[in-house]
């Protein structure tokens, strides 16, 4: 979907959606308070949850985080209302233009519009269609929950920026059972993953107490997904085992991949 369409989209947002885009919005106000040379980009509603984009100084770690968090709970607490501007397309296009927004600048510059809608929170402004909630107090129990690179515009070609986000409900045990339902999901993914893709066996070739990992080309973008990291290192079997068979050396393998280990390889580790 295009930038311009995701922006269309937030005018038939529904309750929940226009509540978790608002949090978008918050975070963006948490953001440029830590970061005020930050440029911003899109934030919209998702399944779930909410996502900004931003094109930030320095790399984001999870450990950022709970500072952004805390700062979106003070705004929050502030019960600061959206307040909805009309502005004049050129009067909108100079006010990013002279704060280096030029995500924004762009935005505004493929807008057919001769006004556009501005929307102003607590010390944060906005470019935006709306809908959102009345005021900062009205968004219920949310978490930050990763940081990943997204270029902008889905544009290869176009600057990598890093997309924070985020997940909003209107109750805490909403939020409370989305988080316990995440992690369920997360622990039988490790569990299966292993076995469906035949990813391990050992072999008589290589001596019976390490693990050879036939690995498809693509595991490492699965375990991306599932916000594992891989810790496999190469040696020299490998070479010679062929590019998609990799020697694994099986206490980081099964780190990784949360399993547990097998009676063999507890062997090979007190090895
Ligand atoms: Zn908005």
């Amino acid at each position: 979907m295009s930038v311009e369409a995701e922006l269309e989209e937030s005018v038939s947002y529904t309750p929940i959606q226009r509540m978790r885009h608002s949090a978008a919005h918050v975070m963006a106000e948490a953001v440029l308070e830590i970061f005020p040379d930050a440029k911003l980009a899109i934030g919209p509603a998702i399944e779930d949850g909410f996502y900004y984009d931003f094109d930030l100084p320095r790399a984001l770690t999870p450990g950022d985080l709970p500072e952004i968090e805390r700062r979106m709970t003070r705004i929050i607490a502030g019960k600061y209302p959206f307040l909805q501007e009309r502005w004049l397309r050129e009067k909108a296009l100079q006010y990013f233009r002279d704060r280096g927004q030029i995500y924004k600048v762009e935005l505004i510059e493929n807008l057919p519009d001769e006004e556009v809608g501005i929307y102003r929170q607590d010390t944060f402004l906005d470019l935006c269609r709306g809908p959102h909630v009345e005021n900062t107090g009205h968004i219920g129990p949310f978490k930050l929950m990763r940081v990943a690179g997204a270029y902008w515009r889905g544009d290869e070609h176009r600057p990598m920026l890093q997309r924070i986000y985020g997940t909003a409900w209107f109750t805490q045990e909403e939020l409370d059972h989305y988080l316990w339902q995440l992690d369920e999901a997360r622990k039988r993914d490790h569990r299966t993953l292993g076995k469906s893709l035949d990813l391990y066996s050992t072999s008589e070739a290589v001596g019976p107490g390490l693990i050879l990992g036939c690995v498809a080309r693509n595991l490492r973008g699965m375990l991306e997904a599932c916000n594992l990291t891989f810790l496999f290192s190469l040696d020299s079997h490998c070479k010679q085992a062929g590019d998609e068979c990799h020697l694994l050396p099986a206490v980081s393998f099964f780190y990784a991949m949360d399993l547990t280990f097998p009676e063999h390889i507890h062997g090979f580790i007190s090895l």
